[in-house]
């Protein structure tokens, strides 16, 4: 049945061939549906009408009835721009125009009266609004209240009178075609005991609230349906493979893990260790596949974790792997446990792109044969031409930015059952988040830091205190520590960016010409990159100056000075990830922040928050509620896989517990979404579009 939401834009009236190119091409709006679903971002009440003698540069969106002056062409060429009075009883104004001008002045009429909409800015003593909206007074309102939609629009679409009053229009003009022709997406089961608004009233409300409160219910309902369904289908993905798939039962703790507990440990475990190792160990007893994820904030210990897992692996006779998102840290991670597993006899290999053909074709036969028992690598580990004789378990380590699909490309890595999977992040991600990105997966947190950690001290500076802080960085420096100093991706061009690391290392340098500087940065081969590495570690250079590649991962306990340049361009994960690699060691260790005067109150709080707290769960927190409704993107690579339209992660945690015990009841009741009621989901279920979800692997 072809819906008739589906039909293109260009039907719609007051659209038309041209316009839906444009709204196409600027907004992704191609059918009566995308319109539908593109919402206000945000609502003003158009009962209230301000004087211009209120105006001042701090409000936001106003607007104003007054009377049009005259017209008056300022500037030549490119600087053109066509200026207008405009004056109510207490004072005058100035409206702009640097595009559309000649439209404006056949359109708009002097002395008559209009309704001027805009932001307000002052420019040499007097206020002006830039490009307003503008109707004559008596224009009819596209409103069914007191509130009015905003609509985000693009510079193009403003030029070409897309604004956001004209899409106010044709939202009315859908509004009036789809009367009667929404149908209810929730089954009464659902609706009625949250009260929600119906699907067709929210739609209505959403574009053209009546009041605060029905917009409230409407937005309520709009959000809870999003998350819903985003859940209902994690969960029953969950449910399918939990019954699809059988696991491989690991019955045995046995010669290796004991030894290694007896011999081999360096130190005892955290509480917090051991309480993940038991969770994990459940699973791997239950006959299911275990698909968790354990979040451990920055030197929680993971890594051993993650050996003595793969352990209980070998001494069932299965073999394991780790995969590590760079080679840095896969050759890390190989060094580390090669050392630790000292006495045992398991073959360990390392596989990364950089592995010599010969290598890895021994690899290759090694693995296949199941001599190599533990393979670390990076992503060249699920390569098709990696064939493993007996995978029993995958360890994917401090990588957020592995996906659903991902995964279920890792299940198939053996014929019949899959292997265990671990996901260990060094990204504490809050609980709301993580319900969504990782709602398939079993969670597992280790909220304790290896004892003695000193914690990090941060501090903010500002340029005017650059030579005390390298006075610092000296005076540790002479006591033995090394330092970091990491400088910001800052343009697009990777050329610009190496140009600005390298400008750093030189005058570095100067600064510092009694110690020896190692640099990394991407553009490095990673031998390169491996050898400048390891003289650090081994203390031959006394600082590295890097770009972001060192974030994750890397292990130098000396290390003890971590200096972020420009560090209000870093996301806020980002700062802590990088602190992360300070503090390590039994010394106290430092972080300190650089960054200019001006920065922007976001970038502020951000820094703020990194010297009040080491606490990567509240850091997390403040980054989500940061970061706007618009900005998924952190979550786009980190594997969503689908876009959210209303909801907001940061904002909406009630409503997706809300959603996510709703969508678990239904299941509950009726795993396999059988019942006639149900139907209706299981319709919008399959109708859901840009999900990442690898369905052909559970049907
Ligand atoms: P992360 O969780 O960031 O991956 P690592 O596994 O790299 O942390 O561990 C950080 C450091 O802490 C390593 O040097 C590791 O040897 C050490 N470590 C891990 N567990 C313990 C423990 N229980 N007691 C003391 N030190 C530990
Ligand atoms: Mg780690």
């Amino acid at each position: 049945m072809p819906d008739f939401l589906d039909q293109d834009i260009k039907f719609l009236a007051g659209v038309g061939p041209q316009r839906a190119e444009l709204l196409k091409k600027e907004l992704n709006i191609a059918s009566f549906r995308d319109l539908l679903y593109y919402f206000p971002y945000k609502y003003i009440d158009r009962t209230k009408f301000y004087k211009i003698a209120e105006l001042d540069a701090n409000q936001a969106y106003i607007q104003v009835k007054g009377t049009l002056g005259n017209f008056e062409l300022i500037g030549e060429g490119r600087k053109q721009r066509l200026l207008a009075s405009f004056h109510d009883s207490t004072g005058s104004m100035d409206l702009i125009w640097f595009a559309g001008i000649k439209y404006i002045r056949e359109n708009l009429k002097p002395r008559q009266e209009y309704v001027v909409f805009g932001k307000p800015s002052v420019f040499n003593g007097r206020v002006n609004i830039i490009h307003p909206e503008i109707e004559t007074a008596s224009a009819q309102q596209v409103t069914t209240g007191v509130l009015q939609g905003f609509y985000n629009t693009s510079e193009t679409l403003k030029k070409r009178f897309l604004n956001t009053r004209a899409i106010n229009k044709i939202q009315y003009n859908l509004a009036l075609a789809i009367e009667g022709k929404i149908y209810e997406t929730l089954p009464p089961s659902v609706r009625e005991p949250l009260r929600l608004m119906s699907l067709k009233d929210a739609l209505r409300q959403i574009h053209f609230p009546e009041n605060t409160q029905l917009l409230q219910k409407a937005t309520f309902r709009l959000k809870f349906e999003e998350l819903f369904y985003i859940q209902l289908k994690i969960l029953s993905l969950k449910h399918r493979r939990e019954e699809v798939f059988k696991g491989f039962v690991f019955e045995h703790v046995g010669y290796n893990f004991n030894t290694f507990f007896q011999n081999n440990l360096p130190f005892e475990l955290t509480n917090a260790q051991k309480k993940v190792i038991r969770e994990i160990r459940k699973d791997l007893g239950s006959a299911r596949q275990m698909n968790r994820l354990v979040q451990g904030d920055v030197g929680s210990g993971k890594t051993l974790v993650a050996l003595m897992v793969a352990l209980i692996a070998f001494d069932n006779g299965y073999q394991a792997s780790l995969m590590a998102p760079t080679e840095i840290l896969a050759t890390q991670h190989y060094n580390t446990i090669s050392r630790m597993l000292n006495g045992i006899s398991i073959q360990v290999a390392l596989l990364t792109g950089s592995t010599r053909k010969k290598e890895r074709e021994r690899i290759y036969a090694g693995i296949e044969s199941g001599e190599i028992q533990f393979l670390i690598g990076t992503h060249a580990l699920i390569e098709d031409t990696v064939n493993f004789i007996k995978l029993g378990l995958v360890i994917v380590d401090e990588q957020h930015r592995f996906g659903v699909a991902q995964r279920a490309k890792l299940w198939k890595k053996n014929a019949g059952i899959p292997p265990h999977v671990l996901v260990m992040t060094a990204t504490p991600i809050p609980r709301t988040l993580a319900m969504t990105l990782y709602g398939d997966l079993d969670v597992s947190v280790i909220d304790e830091l290896p004892p003695g950690r000193k914690p990090i001290e941060t501090r903010h500076y500002l340029e005017n205190r650059r030579e005390q802080v390298y006075k610092f960085i000296r005076d540790q420096v002479d006591k033995g520590r090394q330092a970091y100093i990491v400088y910001p991706l800052i343009s697009e061009s990777e050329k610009l960016d190496l140009k600005n690391l390298e400008n750093g290392y030189e005058l570095l340098q100067k600064v510092f010409p009694r110690y020896k500087l190692s640099m990394v940065h991407g553009k490095l081969k990673p031998a390169e990159k491996d050898a400048e590495m390891n003289l650090f570690k081994e203390g031959k250079t006394q600082i590295m100056v890097a770009t972001t590649v060192i974030e994750v991962g890397v292990d130098v306990p000396n290390a003890s000075i971590m200096v972020i340049e420009s560090a209000e361009r870093f996301g806020l994960s980002q700062l802590h990830q990088l602190r992360g690699r300070v503090g390590r060691g039994a010394e106290q260790s430092y972080c300190l922040l650089m960054s200019s005067y001006k920065i922007s109150n976001e970038s502020r709080k951000r820094l703020e928050t990194m010297v009040r707290t080491n606490d990567g769960f509240e850091i997390a927190e403040v980054d989500l509620q940061l970061r706007g409704p618009g900005d998924l993107e952190g979550t786009q690579q980190s594997g969503l896989g689908f876009n959210l339209n209303i909801a907001n992660l940061g904002k909406d945690g009630e409503i997706l517990r809300i959603a996510r015990d709703t969508a678990a009841n239904i299941l509950d009741n009726d795993p396999h979404l059988q019942s006639h009621e149900n139907q209706l989901l299981v319709y919008h279920l399959q109708r859901m579009k840009n999900t990442e979800f690898d369905w052909s692997i559970i049907s």
